[in-house]
Formats: structure tokens, sequence, C-alpha cells
């Protein structure tokens, strides 16, 4: 179980939640923010910080929404484009900086604020 970031936050990315994250376990994508599942230790500080409700626990995940865990996922676990390597467990976002790639299912969303 862990927190997931979802759609809400594509193409928004105002980093509040990442402020708030005390293992820095939210890394940044080229149009959405993405929770490590293994570096997070569901202390839930970064929900309410969420100006988009775009966070949630696992097991709450509305429907329309579900997919969003397995993004999560594949942003750590999955080759990202132009990456050697998955990006795994850095132990902190600030180590990776940010990047400006992002996974297939955001990448396949329309964007917003266009
Ligand atoms: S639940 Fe806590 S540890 Fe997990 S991403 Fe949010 S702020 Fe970070
Ligand atoms: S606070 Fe919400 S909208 Fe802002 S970057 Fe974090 S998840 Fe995205």
């Amino acid at each position: 179980m862990t927190y997931v970031i979802a759609e809400p936050c594509v193409d928004v990315k105002d980093r509040s939640c990442i402020e708030q994250c005390p293992v820095d376990c939210i890394y940044e994508g080229g149009r959405a923010l993405y929770i490590n599942p293994d570096e997070c230790i569901e202390c839930g500080a970064c929900e309410p910080a969420c100006p988009m409700d775009a966070v949630f626990y696992d097991a709450d995940l509305p429907p329309e929404l579900e997919s969003a865990q397995q993004s999560n996922l594949d942003f750590f676990r999955e080759l990202l484009p132009g990456r050697d390597a998955p990006l795994g467990n850095p132990g902190g976002s600030r180590r990776v900086g940010p990047l400006t790639v992002d996974t297939p299912l955001v990448s396949s969303l329309p964007a917003k604020n266009s």
C-alpha cells in the first residue's frame, strides 16, 4: 500500500506536495509527479497539500483513476523514453532532479492549459 498521484496533477505540477514529503519520495516527470511506492512511508502529509486533490491512498482511488497506481509504479520500474535503465529507488528525488519524461499513461493524456 502506498500513496499515489493521479491524473489531476498532469500539466499542473505546482509541487506543493514535494515540500511536505519527509522522505523526498515524490519525483518530478515532464508533465506530472510520481510517488515511489517503495520509498513512501505512507505518512499522508502530501494528500492535504495538493490543491488539485490528485493524491490518494491507493485503496481509496476512485475507479476512474485506478490506473494511476500502475502508472506511479511504472515510472520507477519501467524503462522510460531516452533512459538507459529504470529509475529504480534512488533514495530521494533531489538526487535525480526533475526529469523530462513520463509514463505511457501520462504521455497519452491530452494536454491541459492549452
Ligand atoms: S505519504 Fe508521506 S512519504 Fe508518502 S509521498 Fe506522501 S508525504 Fe511522502
Ligand atoms: S500538489 Fe498535487 S498538483 Fe501539485 S504537484 Fe503535487 S500532486 Fe501535482
